[in-house]
């Protein structure tokens, strides 16, 4: 193999299995959570018990938390190709980022989205009343995409603001979306785009700068580092002539109390103009410092070793799904696309979600069945109409009845052969 995999959580983790023994667990579902890297999780614990509060306190601890906070952005910065005057802010999550930027554009912004985008790209824009979106149909090559989005700008000339949302990566067939064509036509027609790089910054390297993109939004969970942060970076003037995204201590550079003739008054606030306008309260010091970290470890390992040992395993799944006839593997860009370790399919004669827990119960395989908040998008896959996606947003398709939900396979730089080969037998 071109390289080992990284050493991630979770390793030793054994789970019973229906047919008697025990395994250790296939955690095959990294486009849901990845595991830890293990030198995430090492420097974490180096650093607790040196935590204390982030721009608020005079004692040594506060000093060394604030250092670590601000240089973690410095590293991210660095991480995503930020041009100089580029902001990093740190969020909860994906969803959080794109909220935010929902919340900061212009008003009367015209946003363009793809249908084919997961529910935090897709649903975030809508929330602003005055904000005017265009939903494109899901193309069936990467340069359709181009052509969608082309065709749909030139035709809604002339407008003010207006913002392209596109995932990297798709979280339901992996495939790669083309980031770099879709942002010059973005911009060939006075718009700005946005990338979701959920999927896309735990597998390739993301550049700002060189992608010619404006903003881009990831999570930590989903790139080896644990819960609670996220990351939204770009262009930092629409974001400082919004109102602040949560209002509170920290955003505000100074409030003054004012008294009016009657005795009201109010309060007049000056908001800082840096990241630091859409952070408000205490902030998640572990969660910065633990995805700068995996930042560090992803660029020391080396993205093309990374890559180049996650396409032996996408060659292997793919290879070895090809050789089951019942397999349907879901794409929108056909065999031959460039993909992430992410890929979604369906079984003939099987419900997905039966077979998502059968090898979760007999093989201790960890995937995920459903419609990956990803709704529209997995329909036009299946040629399913709508359905109540019922509780646990798993219909079931009746005996003989086309699938109504997909089985989603996906790894990372933490997956061994093994697991890959498991999952294949097991489908098999
Ligand atoms: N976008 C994509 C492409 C995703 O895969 C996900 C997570 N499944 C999200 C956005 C949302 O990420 P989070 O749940 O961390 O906010």
């Amino acid at each position: 193999s071109v390289c080992a995999p990284l050493p991630v959580l979770g390793r030793d983790v054994r789970v019973p299995l229906v047919t008697g023994g025990e395994v250790d667990y296939a955690a095959l579902d990294y486009a849901a959570s990845a595991p830890a890297l293990q030198r995430v999780w090492d420097d974490v614990a180096a650093y607790a018990p040196y935590y204390g509060s982030v721009h608020r306190g005079a004692g040594y601890l506060s000093q060394l938390s604030t250092d670590l906070f601000e240089n973690s952005r410095r590293t991210i910065a660095d991480f995503l190709g930020c041009r100089a005057d580029d902001q990093v802010v740190f969020t909860r999550s994906t969803t959080d980022s794109l909220n935010l930027l929902a919340a900061a554009l212009p008003q009367d912004t015209r946003v363009f989205v793809f249908e084919t985008e997961h529910h935090a790209s897709l649903l975030p824009w809508e929330q602003r009343a005055d904000v005017d979106v265009t939903y494109l149909d899901a193309p069936r090559t990467p340069q359709q995409a181009v052509d969608t989005l082309e065709k749909a700008l030139a035709e809604r000339e002339p407008y003010g603001p207006a913002l392209v949302c596109v995932t990297g990566a798709s979280n339901v067939t992996g495939e790669l979306w083309p980031v770099r064509e879709l942002a010059a036509a973005a911009h060939a027609h006075g718009a700005r785009i946005v990338l979701d790089a959920a999927q896309l910054v735990p597998h390739h390297p993301v550049d700002l700068a060189e992608l010619d993109a404006d903003w881009v939004a990831f999570s930590g969970h989903k790139l080896y580092a644990p819960f609670g942060a996220g990351v939204l970076a770009g262009r930092a003037d629409w974001l400082q002539a919004a109102a602040p995204y949560l209002a509170g201590g920290g955003a505000s550079r100074k409030v003054t109390r004012r008294v009016s003739g009657d005795g009201a008054g109010g309060v007049d606030v000056e908001w800082h103009t840096t990241a630091a306008r859409h952070e408000a309260g205490s902030p998640n010091v572990i969660g910065a410092y633990a995805i700068a970290s995996a930042c560090r470890a992803l660029t020391e390992a080396g993205f093309p070793e990374l890559i180049a040992r996650e396409q032996e395993l996408i060659d292997r799944v793919t290879a070895g799904l090809a050789e089951v006839p019942e397999v349907q593997v879901l794409s929108l860009f056909g065999a031959d696309a460039a993909r992430v370790g992410v890929l979604s399919f369906v079984v003939e004669g099987w419900n997905s979600s039966h077979f998502a827990a059968a090898l979760s119960a007999e093989y201790g395989i960890g995937v995920r069945d459903g419609l990956f908040c990803a709704h529209p998008l997995v329909r036009t896959l299946l040629g399913s109409e709508p359905q109540d996606p019922g509780e646990c947003g798993a219909p079931e398709a009746a005996p003989g009845e086309r699938s109504l939900n997909a089985i989603r396979v996906s790894f990372g730089v933490g997956t061994p052969d093994e697991h890959v080969e498991r999952f294949l037998r097991a489908v098999k």
